[in-house]
């Protein structure tokens, strides 16, 4: 493993005078042939903090915290690589809570490793030494990708509710899968991640729907995604989207039901529409129970898409285009919508509109696992396709004139917004061309219709 670390690290190590590991998602990914090329480093060791300070100040890392309490320190090295340091401790918890209750530095490895959650994670790698240090067999697992708690499941899972996240991002990022006690202990303490806050929810479920970009994470959000349902974790933190769960949808469209739908529709998309095709759907549960059909999902989904967003504390930015893909993914699904409202559409979606189409290729693929081509996703192109050609402006900066044009043909300024979009939507509909001398006369007419 030596060859992968950094100098500074190895010098680090040499200048400790007590041997200092790597443990965790480092020395497990390097055992799996899956190490990413900046890997987060874990280190540990039986020294107290003040030592290991002293010698990674002397080789020149810049500190960036230090938590006495727990006996951690988080540093960046010269090349900006990422190290936190902990140091040999056991942990009390008062049930389900995430921060320990009460802290024991110890000397044994053995305690440190029954404080952790995985056994894969729990494998030491002394970097002077160059050896591995197992003390719970983690090796064997991490061979034959298991996930198998340090001690009894129900006792890990029912110390911290954030393992219960943790294992289904480990799993989805490593494409290990926990054995059945891990499973059972999980499942009896689903009801723990209430005690978990947002933050840490949104955190570990975007890594979820962004983990195959991990060399381990093949299928890694469809299968992390489901590893949440089975636990039941999925029904405490979306109880709006595990509704669809065993929920039947049109069998000449569907499938599958409308939760593990939305769970194939992850899979089937792009990784910038990730959170908009999970919850591309969430309207329906709500709707049948409500109205006794689909009709309204897309706008009670896009809705409740925003809500769940907000709950969880995410980006505004991805609150709000979630909840505007949510709101079109239906639109012409049908193809009955005729080519001027399409040009339309296109025009007023513009900025959005490569999401949108991918959210409604994945939406399609998740029906049937239909790889070919989404039907509205084609006629949509096409029309978009013959507008470039016709030269039609897509956007207003596109357009022959300007706001400054609006306003000196007696447009007034609150109504500058309006007339150029309907000089736009002229333009997109091949009603007038995209020419300075034709839309200033247009702007001169629709000047009188505001000022009567
Ligand atoms: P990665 O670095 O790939 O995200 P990791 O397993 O290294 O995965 P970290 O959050 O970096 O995860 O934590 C480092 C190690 O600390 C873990 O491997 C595990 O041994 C231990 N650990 C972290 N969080 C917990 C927790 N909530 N409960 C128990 N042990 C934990
Ligand atoms: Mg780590």
């Amino acid at each position: 493993m030596r060859e992968k670390l950094t100098k500074d690290l190895i010098m680090l190590a040499d200048a400790c005078k007590e041997p200092l590991y790597l443990v965790g998602g480092s020395v497990r990914d390097y055992l799996a042939g899956t190490l990413s090329e900046k890997p987060d480093w874990d280190l540990a060791s039986p020294m107290c903090e003040d030592d290991f300070l002293a010698a990674a100040e002397k080789i020149g890392f810049d500190v960036r915290a230090v938590y006495p309490a727990t006996g951690t320190v988080k540093l960046k090295d010269s090349e900006g690589a990422e190290y936190e340091f902990t140091r040999f401790r056991s942990d009390t918890y008062v049930r389900g809570m995430h921060a320990p209750a009460g802290t024991e530095f110890t000397r044994d490895i053995l305690k440190d490793a029954v404080r952790r959650d995985f056994c894969a994670n729990a494998v030491y790698y002394d970097v002077k030494a160059g050896e591995f240090v197992d003390p719970l067999g983690g090796i064997k697992d991490i061979q034959t990708h298991t996930l198998r708690t340090v001690a009894p499941a129900k006792k890990v899972f029912g110390e911290d509710g954030l393992r219960l996240m943790r294992l289904a991002r480990i799993a989805a990022e490593t494409g290990f899968a926990p054995d059945k006690e891990c499973l059972e202990g999980a499942k009896e303490n689903a009801l723990l991640i209430r005690d978990i806050v947002p933050e840490r929810i949104f955190q570990e479920l975007s890594r979820i729907l962004h983990s195959d970009e991990k060399a381990g994470g093949k299928d890694g959000p469809y299968r992390g995604l489901s590893l949440l349902r089975e636990t039941g974790v999925l029904k405490e933190i979306a109880p709006e989207l595990a509704l669809g769960d065993g929920m039947d949808q049109r069998k000449d469209f569907h499938r599958y039901d409308v939760l593990e739908h939305s769970l194939r529709c992850v899979r089937y998309s792009a990784p910038d529409i990730r959170f908009a095709a999970l919850l591309h759907d969430v309207g329906k549960p709500y709707c049948f129970l409500r109205d006794g059909n689909f009709h309204a999902h897309p706008e009670e989904g896009a809705r409740i898409a925003a809500e769940m967003l907000t709950r969880w504390k995410a980006p505004k930015k991805l609150i709000e285009e979630t909840g505007e893909l949510v709101l079109l993914h239906m639109r012409d699904f049908d193809l009955k919508m005729r080519e001027s409202k399409v040009r339309r559409e296109l025009v007023l979606h513009y900025p959005l509109l490569e999401k949108l189409f991918e959210l409604k290729q994945a939406d399609f693929s998740a029906c049937r696992d239909d790889l070919s081509p989404a039907p509205t996703v084609v006629k949509w192109k096409e029309i978009l396709e013959k507008m470039k050609e016709e030269g039609a402006p897509l956007t207003l900066a596109e357009l022959a004139v300007n706001g400054k044009d609006a306003l000196s043909s007696g447009i007034p300024p609150h109504d500058v917004g309006n007339a150029l979009h309907l000089l736009l939507f002229d333009c997109a509909l091949g009603m007038a061309k995209n020419e300075r001398a034709v839309l200033l006369k247009r702007l001169t007419k629709l000047s009188e219709k505001y000022t009567k």
